[in-house]
């Protein structure tokens, strides 16, 4: 593949072309760890639609794997490089082409960072909701490309729930725009939400119409200390069949809560085996508190919070809860979903995984829609300690599918979770997968090796 940066340097004017193995070595892969990652023959940082679609046509007519990269803060290896391909980094198509406040639309290029589209809509009264705990460094396509979710999912729902529309460049170099502007509109197949999720193995986004809603209050927040996770858990059910409509709820175990008091310490009663953190930003906050309150009446200690400070400083036992668990070493992250129902007794099956092998195993998440984030912690550089994570992890997601859930909530299935598919989906649904990348795909170069089984 010498001659391929050669090839798109003479066919795309103006195309920026790495082709540096020491440079190139910052985009081969993605933020989880122990997953292969391949030699890329070329970077390239298009600025626009025309130059995407000629670089991966330049590349298809070579023969080379086409991996999409946002901003590589992926956690399945999903931006991971394979051998000879191009990399296609969308960091310099990070413009915000239009904010519609009437419409309550934005247009934008894939390389926007999240936060910054928040940003600029918020200065016009408007909310874009999907919110990642990555948010200020992830892409608006990459989000889109894994249909990524965050803390607000209870309800505001995840990325997909706000994309109308997509351009895409397809695997030929054609290319495609899918949905519309309108809130309505069901002409034809829905391919906007086809390509939402597929991790850049159907297509590359080149721009996203995406649905905006008006500013929410300024929340509050309100947080309970359980003694048993049970408890933890009714609690959790007893805000969602209520009236109250909460815009965060999240749950934290005592592993978690040990390790950030061991950080920062919070004042966390020491025989705390949950916490339950919530929120409300509607009009109708001080009632929702109220209910959640209620629904908390098993806890050992609520506070609500009265203003912003105090509810930016509840809050803090949550954002501190994943760096909290990486300072105790080598962390791998999951991220399973179960039926709410099932809640409990996945925190407590996870336990029971992490007492049967001697590992540590914090888990956090977002209790209101079933998606946690199990954290196996283990000594740094430590292979045999690594393989036995490993081991740990599969058996979480093996709980989690027995729970009636599923294998990825959020992040993706990338090269971490390939090889759980074959376990979620019957043959039927991976032939009709698998039918849709090769009409999508035929030769196979778009992210090849990832996301489907
Ligand atoms: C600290 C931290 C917190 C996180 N919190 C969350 C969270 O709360 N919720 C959550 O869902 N995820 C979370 N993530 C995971 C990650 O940030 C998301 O998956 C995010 O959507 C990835 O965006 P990215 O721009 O970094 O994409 P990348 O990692 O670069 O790529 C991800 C996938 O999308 C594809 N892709 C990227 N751009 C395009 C495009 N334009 N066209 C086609 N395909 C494309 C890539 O090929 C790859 O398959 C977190 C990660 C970190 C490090």
């Amino acid at each position: 593949m010498a001659d391929l940066p050669a090839a798109l340097r003479a066919a795309v004017p103006g195309l920026t072309v790495l082709d540096d193995p020491d440079v190139m070595d910052a985009y081969r892969r993605d933020q989880a760890p122990g997953l292969p990652a391949g030699r890329p023959a070329a970077v390239v940082m298009p600025e626009d639609t025309a130059q995407v679609a000629a670089a991966v046509a330049t590349a298809a007519a070579h023969g080379a794997p086409i991996v999409v990269r946002g901003a590589g803060s992926g956690l399945a290896g999903a931006a991971n490089a394979v051998d000879g391909c191009l990399i296609l980094s969308t960091q310099r198509m990070n413009r915000i082409l239009a904010v519609d406040p009437a419409e309550r639309l934005a247009t934008v290029q894939p390389g926007v960072i999240n936060a910054d589209l928040r940003q600029a809509v918020a200065a016009q009264g408007l909310f874009y909701p999907p919110d990642p705990g990555s948010y200020e460094m992830c892409t608006v396509g990459g989000n889109a490309a894994t249909n990524a979710g965050g803390m607000c999912c209870v309800k505001y729902g995840v990325t997909g729930d706000y994309v109308r529309g997509l351009e895409a460049v397809l695997a030929d170099g054609s290319v495609l725009r899918t949905g519309r502007r309108t809130v309505k509109g069901v002409a034809g197949y829905d391919l906007t939400h086809l390509l939402v999720g597929s991790e850049g193995t159907l297509a590359v986004i080149t721009e996203l119409t995406l649905a905006l809603r008006p500013a929410p209050m300024q929340p509050r927040t309100i947080i309970g200390q359980f003694a048993t996770t049970a408890a933890a858990g009714a609690a959790v059910t007893e805000v969602l069949a209520s009236a109250a409509d909460p815009s965060i709820l999240e749950i934290i175990d005592a592993t978690t809560l040990r390790a950030i008091e061991a950080w920062q310490p919070l004042g966390v009663e020491a025989d705390t085996a949950a916490m339950v953190i919530a929120q409300s930003d509607s009009a109708r906050q001080d009632e929702d508190l109220r209910l959640i309150e209620a629904a908390f009446h098993e806890a050992t200690e609520v506070i609500v919070a009265d203003d912003a400070a105090e509810s930016e400083m509840l809050m803090q036992a949550r954002r501190l809860a994943y760096p909290a668990l990486e300072r105790l070493g080598a962390t791998l992250l999951d991220d399973v979903a179960v039926p709410l129902p099932e809640l409990v007794a996945l925190i407590e099956g996870v336990e029971a995984i992490a007492a049967g092998h001697g590992m540590t195993v914090g888990i956090f998440g977002h209790a209101g829609d079933g998606n946690m984030h199990p954290t196996v912690v283990y000594p740094h550089g430590d292979a045999e300690a690594e393989k036995l994570a490993f081991t740990v992890f599969d058996e979480i997601v093996a709980l989690a599918l027995r729970l009636g859930g599923t294998v990825t909530g959020e992040h993706g299935v990338g090269l971490l979770k390939r090889s759980w598919l074959d376990r979620e989906l019957d043959e039927t649904a991976r032939r009709t997968q698998r039918a849709v990348k090769a009409a999508l795909d035929p030769a196979g170069l778009l992210n090849p090796g990832k996301a489907i089984a």
